[in-house]
Protein backbone atom coordinates (compact mmCIF):
# COMPACT_ATOMS: atom_id res chain seq x y z
CA UNK A 1 0.00 0.00 0.00
CA UNK A 2 1.12 3.13 -1.25
CA UNK A 3 0.07 4.87 2.67
CA UNK A 4 -1.31 2.77 5.16
CA UNK A 5 -2.55 5.10 7.88
CA UNK A 6 -6.09 5.62 6.43
CA UNK A 7 -6.94 2.09 7.20
CA UNK A 8 -5.98 1.89 10.61
CA UNK A 9 -7.43 5.73 11.65
CA UNK A 10 -6.46 6.55 15.88
CA UNK A 11 -8.61 7.17 18.16
CA UNK A 12 -8.18 10.44 18.65
CA UNK A 13 -5.93 13.41 16.94
CA UNK A 14 -4.06 14.57 20.03
CA UNK A 15 -2.33 17.47 18.97
CA UNK A 16 0.01 17.49 21.75
CA UNK A 17 3.71 17.86 22.01
CA UNK A 18 3.92 15.15 23.92
CA UNK A 19 3.16 12.92 21.47
CA UNK A 20 4.61 14.50 18.27
CA UNK A 21 7.92 13.56 20.32
CA UNK A 22 7.30 10.05 20.98
CA UNK A 23 9.29 7.55 18.51
CA UNK A 24 8.03 5.70 15.77
CA UNK A 25 7.88 2.57 17.75
CA UNK A 26 5.61 3.80 20.38
CA UNK A 27 3.72 5.58 18.03
CA UNK A 28 3.05 1.91 16.49
CA UNK A 29 2.11 0.45 19.43
CA UNK A 30 -0.40 3.85 19.91
CA UNK A 31 -1.71 2.62 16.74
CA UNK A 32 -2.08 -0.82 17.56
CA UNK A 33 -4.10 -0.13 21.06
CA UNK A 34 -6.29 2.51 19.69
CA UNK A 35 -9.38 0.31 18.65
CA UNK A 36 -10.72 2.21 15.01
CA UNK A 37 -13.91 4.42 15.70
CA UNK A 38 -13.96 5.42 12.44
CA UNK A 39 -11.91 8.96 13.59
CA UNK A 40 -9.49 10.29 11.62
CA UNK A 41 -6.70 13.00 12.01
CA UNK A 42 -9.52 15.98 11.28
CA UNK A 43 -11.91 14.57 14.30
CA UNK A 44 -12.18 16.48 17.06
CA UNK A 45 -9.86 19.88 15.60
CA UNK A 46 -10.89 23.40 15.87
CA UNK A 47 -12.62 24.99 12.13
CA UNK A 48 -14.82 28.39 11.41
CA UNK A 49 -18.24 28.38 11.16
CA UNK A 50 -20.93 27.32 8.88
CA UNK A 51 -21.36 24.56 6.65
CA UNK A 52 -18.26 22.19 5.40
CA UNK A 53 -16.22 24.51 8.15
CA UNK A 54 -15.08 20.76 10.02
CA UNK A 55 -13.07 19.93 6.21
CA UNK A 56 -12.36 22.99 5.03
CA UNK A 57 -8.55 23.99 4.63
CA UNK A 58 -9.03 27.54 4.96
CA UNK A 59 -10.38 27.30 7.97
CA UNK A 60 -7.17 25.75 9.87
CA UNK A 61 -4.18 27.61 10.35
CA UNK A 62 -0.95 26.00 8.85
CA UNK A 63 0.05 24.20 12.17
CA UNK A 64 -3.14 21.99 12.66
CA UNK A 65 -2.85 20.89 8.22
CA UNK A 66 0.64 19.97 8.76
CA UNK A 67 0.48 18.25 12.13
CA UNK A 68 -2.89 16.16 10.18
CA UNK A 69 -0.74 15.47 7.42
CA UNK A 70 2.03 13.97 9.67
CA UNK A 71 -0.75 12.12 11.11
CA UNK A 72 -1.30 10.03 7.95
CA UNK A 73 -3.97 12.32 6.62
CA UNK A 74 -3.02 12.96 2.71
CA UNK A 75 -6.05 13.35 0.60
CA UNK A 76 -7.45 16.83 -0.30
CA UNK A 77 -10.17 17.77 -2.87
CA UNK A 78 -9.43 20.88 -5.12
CA UNK A 79 -13.46 21.62 -6.48
CA UNK A 80 -13.62 23.47 -9.79
CA UNK A 81 -16.80 25.63 -10.09
CA UNK A 82 -16.76 28.55 -12.79
CA UNK A 83 -19.04 31.86 -12.82
CA UNK A 84 -21.39 31.82 -15.98
CA UNK A 85 -24.37 33.39 -16.85
CA UNK A 86 -27.58 30.47 -16.03
CA UNK A 87 -30.99 31.75 -17.10
CA UNK A 88 -32.41 34.84 -15.78
CA UNK A 89 -33.90 32.55 -12.76
CA UNK A 90 -30.25 30.90 -11.55
CA UNK A 91 -28.08 33.39 -9.81
CA UNK A 92 -24.10 32.89 -11.78
CA UNK A 93 -22.36 31.32 -8.67
CA UNK A 94 -24.35 28.05 -9.17
CA UNK A 95 -21.15 26.12 -10.06
CA UNK A 96 -19.10 27.48 -6.97
CA UNK A 97 -21.46 26.88 -4.68
CA UNK A 98 -22.73 23.45 -5.71
CA UNK A 99 -19.14 22.71 -5.80
CA UNK A 100 -18.26 23.81 -2.56
CA UNK A 101 -21.36 21.85 -0.93
CA UNK A 102 -21.02 18.45 -2.46
CA UNK A 103 -16.93 18.84 -2.07
CA UNK A 104 -17.93 19.14 1.80
CA UNK A 105 -20.31 16.49 1.44
CA UNK A 106 -17.76 14.50 -0.10
CA UNK A 107 -14.99 15.06 2.61
CA UNK A 108 -16.98 14.73 5.20
CA UNK A 109 -18.30 11.16 3.99
CA UNK A 110 -14.79 10.03 3.43
CA UNK A 111 -13.88 11.27 6.77
CA UNK A 112 -16.51 9.15 8.78
CA UNK A 113 -14.96 5.85 6.48
CA UNK A 114 -11.50 6.59 8.16
CA UNK A 115 -10.16 8.40 4.60
CA UNK A 116 -9.60 12.15 6.26
CA UNK A 117 -9.81 14.37 3.70
CA UNK A 118 -9.57 18.87 3.45
CA UNK A 119 -11.26 20.10 0.70
CA UNK A 120 -9.05 23.00 -1.05
CA UNK A 121 -10.93 26.45 -1.57
CA UNK A 122 -13.05 26.30 -4.80
CA UNK A 123 -11.79 27.56 -8.21
CA UNK A 124 -13.81 30.17 -9.96
CA UNK A 125 -12.46 31.33 -13.00
CA UNK A 126 -12.55 28.62 -15.63
CA UNK A 127 -12.76 29.30 -19.60
CA UNK A 128 -16.39 30.22 -20.21
CA UNK A 129 -15.92 31.57 -23.88
CA UNK A 130 -14.24 34.86 -26.03
CA UNK A 131 -14.55 38.31 -24.55
CA UNK A 132 -13.55 39.51 -28.09
CA UNK A 133 -15.96 38.61 -29.48
CA UNK A 134 -18.45 37.82 -26.60
CA UNK A 135 -19.06 34.21 -27.36
CA UNK A 136 -20.77 31.28 -25.49
CA UNK A 137 -21.70 32.25 -21.69
CA UNK A 138 -19.32 35.15 -22.09
CA UNK A 139 -22.48 36.81 -24.42
CA UNK A 140 -24.53 37.50 -20.64
CA UNK A 141 -23.30 39.74 -18.16
CA UNK A 142 -22.21 38.23 -15.10
CA UNK A 143 -19.83 35.66 -16.65
CA UNK A 144 -16.33 35.52 -15.88
CA UNK A 145 -13.82 33.86 -18.47
CA UNK A 146 -10.35 32.99 -18.60
CA UNK A 147 -8.20 31.50 -21.35
CA UNK A 148 -8.11 27.62 -21.37
CA UNK A 149 -4.33 28.01 -21.16
CA UNK A 150 -4.23 29.67 -17.78
CA UNK A 151 -7.24 27.31 -16.17
CA UNK A 152 -4.29 24.52 -16.67
CA UNK A 153 -2.23 26.19 -15.11
CA UNK A 154 -3.92 27.96 -12.62
CA UNK A 155 -4.72 23.99 -11.63
CA UNK A 156 -1.35 22.75 -12.21
CA UNK A 157 -0.04 25.45 -9.50
CA UNK A 158 -2.69 24.60 -7.04
CA UNK A 159 -2.04 20.99 -7.25
CA UNK A 160 1.73 21.17 -6.92
CA UNK A 161 1.72 23.39 -4.21
CA UNK A 162 -0.89 20.84 -2.32
CA UNK A 163 1.34 17.78 -3.17
CA UNK A 164 4.75 19.85 -2.07
CA UNK A 165 3.13 19.70 1.02
CA UNK A 166 2.79 16.46 1.53
CA UNK A 167 -0.36 15.13 -0.17
CA UNK A 168 -0.44 12.08 -1.94
CA UNK A 169 -3.95 11.96 -3.38
CA UNK A 170 -5.33 15.69 -5.10
CA UNK A 171 -8.88 15.28 -6.25
CA UNK A 172 -10.17 17.14 -8.85
CA UNK A 173 -14.13 17.21 -9.05
CA UNK A 174 -15.59 19.73 -12.04
CA UNK A 175 -18.98 21.21 -11.91
CA UNK A 176 -19.02 22.88 -15.33
CA UNK A 177 -19.05 20.67 -18.08
CA UNK A 178 -16.63 22.61 -20.06
CA UNK A 179 -13.88 21.86 -17.68
CA UNK A 180 -14.01 18.43 -18.10
CA UNK A 181 -11.57 17.79 -21.05
CA UNK A 182 -8.86 20.18 -19.23
CA UNK A 183 -9.11 18.93 -15.82
CA UNK A 184 -8.71 14.88 -17.26
CA UNK A 185 -5.62 16.91 -19.71
CA UNK A 186 -4.18 18.45 -16.76
CA UNK A 187 -4.28 15.35 -14.33
CA UNK A 188 -2.74 13.27 -16.90
CA UNK A 189 0.04 16.05 -17.45
CA UNK A 190 0.29 16.25 -13.71
CA UNK A 191 0.55 12.71 -13.38
CA UNK A 192 3.22 12.09 -15.67
CA UNK A 193 5.53 14.68 -14.38
CA UNK A 194 5.31 13.12 -11.11
CA UNK A 195 5.67 9.94 -12.06
CA UNK A 196 7.78 8.11 -9.57
CA UNK A 197 6.65 10.05 -6.69
CA UNK A 198 4.01 9.05 -4.06
CA UNK A 199 1.61 11.85 -5.49
CA UNK A 200 -1.58 11.27 -7.88
CA UNK A 201 -3.88 13.58 -9.53
CA UNK A 202 -7.27 11.97 -8.99
CA UNK A 203 -9.83 13.30 -12.15
CA UNK A 204 -13.11 12.03 -11.16
CA UNK A 205 -15.20 12.31 -14.24
CA UNK A 206 -18.59 10.50 -13.01
CA UNK A 207 -19.22 13.19 -10.80
CA UNK A 208 -20.47 15.44 -13.48
CA UNK A 209 -21.39 12.21 -15.98
CA UNK A 210 -24.02 11.68 -14.06
CA UNK A 211 -25.96 13.98 -14.24
CA UNK A 212 -26.59 13.81 -18.06
CA UNK A 213 -26.42 10.05 -17.61
CA UNK A 214 -28.28 8.59 -14.81
CA UNK A 215 -29.65 11.20 -13.48
CA UNK A 216 -31.58 12.78 -16.06
CA UNK A 217 -32.66 8.62 -17.06
CA UNK A 218 -33.72 8.76 -13.18
CA UNK A 219 -36.07 12.19 -14.34
CA UNK A 220 -37.09 11.19 -17.62
CA UNK A 221 -38.39 7.82 -15.46
CA UNK A 222 -40.42 11.03 -13.51
CA UNK A 223 -42.09 11.84 -16.23
CA UNK A 224 -39.44 14.49 -16.73
CA UNK A 225 -37.91 13.98 -19.81
CA UNK A 226 -38.84 16.50 -21.93
CA UNK A 227 -38.19 19.46 -19.60
CA UNK A 228 -34.14 17.77 -19.08
CA UNK A 229 -32.08 19.78 -21.75
CA UNK A 230 -28.17 21.08 -21.80
CA UNK A 231 -28.02 24.25 -19.47
CA UNK A 232 -29.95 25.96 -16.74
CA UNK A 233 -33.30 23.87 -17.52
CA UNK A 234 -34.90 21.38 -15.03
CA UNK A 235 -32.03 19.25 -14.24
CA UNK A 236 -29.56 22.13 -13.49
CA UNK A 237 -32.29 23.99 -11.59
CA UNK A 238 -32.95 21.20 -9.25
CA UNK A 239 -29.69 20.82 -8.53
CA UNK A 240 -29.66 23.95 -7.31
CA UNK A 241 -32.71 24.17 -5.60
CA UNK A 242 -31.42 20.96 -3.24
CA UNK A 243 -28.27 22.88 -2.69
CA UNK A 244 -29.10 26.33 -2.36
CA UNK A 245 -32.64 27.80 -2.66
CA UNK A 246 -31.42 31.52 -2.25
CA UNK A 247 -29.15 30.99 -5.60
CA UNK A 248 -32.67 30.71 -7.65
CA UNK A 249 -35.52 33.27 -7.91
CA UNK A 250 -38.45 30.47 -7.54
CA UNK A 251 -41.36 33.07 -7.35
CA UNK A 252 -39.96 34.65 -11.04
CA UNK A 253 -39.90 31.41 -12.16
CA UNK A 254 -43.06 29.75 -11.49
CA UNK A 255 -44.67 32.93 -12.68
CA UNK A 256 -42.80 32.70 -16.19
CA UNK A 257 -44.78 33.40 -18.84
CA UNK A 258 -43.21 30.97 -21.05
CA UNK A 259 -40.70 28.36 -21.61
CA UNK A 260 -37.23 30.30 -20.73
CA UNK A 261 -35.14 29.80 -24.57
CA UNK A 262 -31.77 30.21 -25.69
CA UNK A 263 -31.96 33.85 -25.64
CA UNK A 264 -32.75 34.26 -22.08
CA UNK A 265 -29.59 31.62 -21.82
CA UNK A 266 -31.40 28.71 -21.12
CA UNK A 267 -30.17 25.93 -23.03
CA UNK A 268 -33.09 23.38 -24.17
CA UNK A 269 -35.59 21.42 -21.20
CA UNK A 270 -37.52 23.38 -18.95
CA UNK A 271 -36.93 24.91 -15.34
CA UNK A 272 -40.15 25.70 -14.37
CA UNK A 273 -40.95 22.60 -12.48
CA UNK A 274 -37.67 21.76 -10.83
CA UNK A 275 -37.75 21.12 -7.30
CA UNK A 276 -35.95 20.65 -4.29
CA UNK A 277 -37.22 17.16 -3.87
CA UNK A 278 -35.95 16.55 -7.71
CA UNK A 279 -32.68 17.73 -7.16
CA UNK A 280 -31.90 15.68 -3.75
CA UNK A 281 -31.87 12.81 -5.36
CA UNK A 282 -28.88 14.23 -8.22
CA UNK A 283 -26.92 15.27 -5.33
CA UNK A 284 -27.15 11.67 -3.71
CA UNK A 285 -25.86 10.42 -7.39
CA UNK A 286 -23.24 13.10 -7.23
CA UNK A 287 -21.71 12.35 -3.47
CA UNK A 288 -22.07 8.87 -4.38
CA UNK A 289 -20.35 8.66 -6.85
CA UNK A 290 -17.15 10.63 -6.36
CA UNK A 291 -17.01 8.67 -2.81
CA UNK A 292 -16.71 5.34 -4.24
CA UNK A 293 -14.61 6.18 -7.01
CA UNK A 294 -12.01 7.68 -4.13
CA UNK A 295 -12.56 5.27 -1.97
CA UNK A 296 -11.79 2.24 -5.09
CA UNK A 297 -8.70 4.42 -6.12
CA UNK A 298 -7.86 4.77 -2.22
CA UNK A 299 -7.87 0.57 -1.83
CA UNK A 300 -6.02 0.30 -5.07
CA UNK A 301 -3.33 2.45 -4.67
CA UNK A 302 -0.34 0.61 -5.20
ZN1 LIG B 1 -21.61 25.28 -16.54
Amino acid sequence: MRVSNWKKPRNRYAANATLLLLTSGMLLTGALTAQAQSSTPLADTPACSGPGAKVALECRTWTEIDAALKQGMHTVILPVGGTEQSGPYMAVGKHNRRAELLADRIAETLDRQGIATLVAPVIRYVPEGGTSPRTSHMRFAGTLSIPPEVFVRLVEGAAESLKAQGFTTIVLLGDHGGTQGALAQAAQALNRRWRGTRAHVFYVPGYYRVIPGAYADWLKRQGHGAEVGLHAELSDTALMLAADPSLVRQQALAAAPQKPGTAQGVYGGDPRHATAALGQRGLEMQVGEAVQAITAFERAAP
